[in-house]
């Protein structure tokens, strides 16, 4: 298990901090870290974080060469 802040609510205690498992053992889903109510699947919890971000991520750094113009 890892502890991890969530940009979402525990609907229990409104707690953002959730457990989330890791491996095998851990099962499959995700527990508010405070009160270990039950959140969702793991496999849910990505589709509800992605529905808090914005749709495009600068995945892609800018050239670094157009940022350090030489000076003149
Ligand atoms: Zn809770």
């Amino acid at each position: 298990m890892i502890t991890v802040a969530l940009d979402l609510s525990c609907a229990i205690c409104g707690h953002s901090r959730f457990t989330l498992p890791v491996g095998q053992d851990d099962g499959d889903s995700v527990h508010c870290a405070n009160c270990t109510a039950y959140k969702c699947k793991a496999m849910d919890l990505e589709r509800a974080l992605m529905a808090t971000l914005p749709p495009s991520m600068p995945a892609v750094p800018t050239s670094s060469g157009a940022a350090q113009a030489v000076p003149a």
